[in-house]
């Protein structure tokens, strides 16, 4: 196949446009599928036009001229056969172009009619001159994703070239096609370049037409052969077999002022299982907020400890890894461990002395935020890499978190939930432990819907219940645009707030607070001192305070759906009865109302992920960067769901009977984004 920069037909200035699009291979362009099809087949007369309908027109310039109002425009008029009168209009164009649309010339315009000012018009229509008489189109037109600089034109020709050069041979073997009934491959992909004329534009635009269905499959299936090849690889390596030995783990277990759920007795086991193999352990530990596995992670890194390993805790937020810090010493101490604790805020000083005491081995365990991959720390025997909420680290972060140590084992941990399908694509090469249980006594929290104009009851419900003894959260509208404005928020709510619950003690915690500043806040929150924490996200990870037991979320509807059961689960965690009141603000948006519904209507994450996930779509609810897997771009997860179950029982059978078939597909489908792989 191809190499980079081998494209044919394509200037350098035409590879560097299709580069954007990532297009870097032949196999590239031949996987550029259209988006959708217009229908030039037929023409419609300008009288039959209706709004919002595309269409396509044959008519005649009768009139051109550039007019400025209200801005710089082309406005050109045209007459059909039947005397319509149909007005173009091109708020960008060249002088190339006003030439081109010279009274006389006979256009076919393809373009969304809407009723203008002076009757029917199009605005930036694309159109092509014709002689009269010229044959329509036999086919639907493909229109492809393109980028700026790049015309529909020039992308045809390059995919047309690349489809006469290309190898288009079949890389599923012939048994495995036969047995899942799909296309053969260079059919499917010459259909949907140049849908034959039988075909209707509704069976191309539901890409369930049997092409698509090839082509949704293969994309699948070489996701999951790169993932499993990863997943191999890793199984090549070596890491130090840290197997359990209980010297340590057991205090612990003992000293523990709680017993182990169940769900999180089997998950240690799991987790402990793979620690003592002698490959690098990479498992993911998933479970619902307040499902308790900071203390599987404590044990986990015990085990190393026990072996002689280092062990690394890396907590997104300076927040949360405090906290960690706080409750692992609680728990350690007594068995007389050091815990080294690194953050950004930490002064010069108390940073060198801490990396002594990791890169010295005197330190077995390490807390901390990024401090601890961008600080110059050598961990020499680190055993274990722990990533709370990983989620919110890129993949290069957890990469760099790696490779402070030998091919350590590397736990990981999230309270998002990642939804079957999900897990089973973009997570295929990663182990999944799931906390299924929270712990015994959680209350389950009500959640309210209450509209901004109900706020002084709000207000009320929080003095009553600071009266009583608890605590209580607000959290503040957020802002994502601008930072400062956020804080600026955040400070105006706290304000008021004071002035408004004058009785009671208002603290306020945001990002922009220093570490100690930070600290001293959650502090005093945590001991009872402040009765209500004015906050931003910062809270939204973590945080643990058993007595507060009521939240108020401002502008609830700004919020994910992530983000507001993370938020949420920031209560119940005590004996009370805890409340969430979500305040929102009038008009609600259909998303925004959406949204607002799944959180009121669901308390189990996993159920609230699933939904999201159907609301935003796996590229929003992943991102590239985080998951490190390139994104689908033909196949819907939700959607697809029995393609993607055939696609890895597919993979699994061609690694093992046809690993050169399985070679030439990865290659085709993923050859020219190789540097995406390194998850
Ligand atoms: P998360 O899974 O959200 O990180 P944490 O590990 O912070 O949850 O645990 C939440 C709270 O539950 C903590 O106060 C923790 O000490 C407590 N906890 C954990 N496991 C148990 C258990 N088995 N029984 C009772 N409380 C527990
Ligand atoms: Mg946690």
């Amino acid at each position: 196949m191809s190499k980079p920069g081998a494209l044919p037909g394509a200037t350098p200035a035409t590879a560097a446009k299709l580069a954007q699009l990532g297009i870097r291979t032949h196999s590239d362009l031949v996987l550029h599928l259209p988006l959708r099809y217009e229908d030039e087949t037929r023409l419609t007369a300008v009288a039959d036009l209706r709004p919002g309908v595309p269409a396509q027109v044959e008519a005649e310039i009768v009139d051109a001229s550039v007019q400025y109002r209200p801005r710089r425009q082309l406005v050109v008029r045209v007459h059909d056969a039947a005397g319509g009168e149909l007005v173009l209009r091109f708020l960008n164009f060249y002088g190339s172009q006003q030439k081109q649309l010279a009274v006389g010339r006979r256009l076919r315009i393809f373009g969304e009619p809407r009723g203008g000012f002076l009757g029917d018009e199009m605005v930036h229509p694309r159109y092509r001159l014709v002689a009269e008489g010229e044959a329509l189109p036999e086919a639907m037109t493909p229109i492809y994703p393109a980028t700026a600089g790049l015309s529909q034109l020039a992308l045809r020709k390059c995919i047309d070239l690349a489809l006469q050069q290309a190898d288009l041979g079949e890389t599923l073997p012939e048994p495995l096609r036969r047995k899942l009934r799909l296309a053969p491959f260079a059919d499917s992909v010459q259909l949907l370049h140049h849908p034959t004329p039988a075909i209707s534009l509704a069976e191309l635009s539901g890409r369930a037409h049997p092409a698509w269905r090839r082509i949704k499959f293969d994309e699948l299936l070489a996701q999951q052969l790169s993932l499993r090849r990863a997943h191999e690889a890793r199984r090549a390596k070596t890491a130090p077999p840290l197997p359990a030995k209980g010297a340590l783990t057991k205090k612990l277990l003992g000293a523990l002022p709680f017993k182990l759920t169940a769900a999180q007795r089997r998950v240690w086991g799991e987790i402990a299982h793979d620690l003592g193999q002698p490959h690098p352990m990479q498992r993911l530990l998933q479970g619902d907020v307040g499902s308790g596995k900071t203390v599987v992670a404590a044990l986990a890194m015990l085990q190393a400890v026990e072996n002689g390993h280092q062990a690394a805790l890396m907590a997104p937020t300076e927040i949360l890894a405090e906290q960690h810090w706080r409750k692992l010493s609680q728990w350690l101490a007594p068995l007389g461990l050091e815990i080294a604790w690194l953050s950004g805020s930490l002064k010069k000083k108390e940073k060198a002395a801490m990396a002594e005491a990791i890169s010295s081995g005197r330190a077995p365990l390490a807390i901390g935020t990024h401090a601890l991959i961008e600080e110059a720390v050598d961990f020499p025997k680190l055993g274990l890499a722990i990533i709370d909420e990983q989620h919110r680290f890129g993949v290069r972060q957890r990469l760099t978190l790696r490779e402070k140590g030998k091919n350590p084992h590397q736990l990981m941990m999230s309270a998002t939930p990642i939804p079957r399908t999900l897990a089973m694509s973009y997570y295929a090469d990663l182990d999944v432990s799931v906390i299924d249980e929270l712990p015994p006594g959680r209350q389950p929290v009500l959640t309210k819907l209450v509209s901004e104009a109900r706020r002084d009851e709000v207000i009320a419900r929080i003095r009553d219940a600071c009266d009583a003894g608890r605590q209580a959260y607000w959290v503040c509208p957020l802002i994502e645009e601008s930072e400062k404005l956020q804080l600026q928020t955040a400070v105006d709510t706290f304000e008021r707030l004071r002035a408004e619950l004058p009785e009671l003690k208002v603290g306020l915690v945001h990002g922009r607070l220093k570490g100690e500043e930070k600290a001293a806040v959650m502090g005093a929150f945590a001991a009872g001192e402040v009765e209500l924490l004015v906050a931003t996200t910062v809270i939204e990870v973590g945080v643990d305070v058993a007595n507060a037991s009521l939240m108020v979320i401002e502008h609830a509807e700004r919020f994910g759906l992530s983000q507001l059961h993370q938020l949420r689960g920031r209560v119940g965690r005590g004996a009370d009865d805890s409340v969430c009141i979500l305040l929102y603000a009038h008009p609600l948006g259909e998303t925004a109302r959406a949204r607002l519904k799944v959180i009121f209507e669901n308390a189990d994450g996993f159920e609230i992920a699933r939904q999201d996930l159907h609301l935003r779509g796996p590229g929003e609810f992943l991102g590239s960067r985080q998951s490190g897997v390139p994104l689908l771009r033909f196949a819907d997860l939700e959607a697809d769901a029995d393609l993607l179950d055939a696609a890895r029982a597919a993979a699994e059978t061609m690694l093992r009977d046809y690993p050169d078939a399985a070679d030439r597909h990865v290659e085709r489908w993923l050859g020219g984004k190789r540097d995406l792989l390194k998850v």
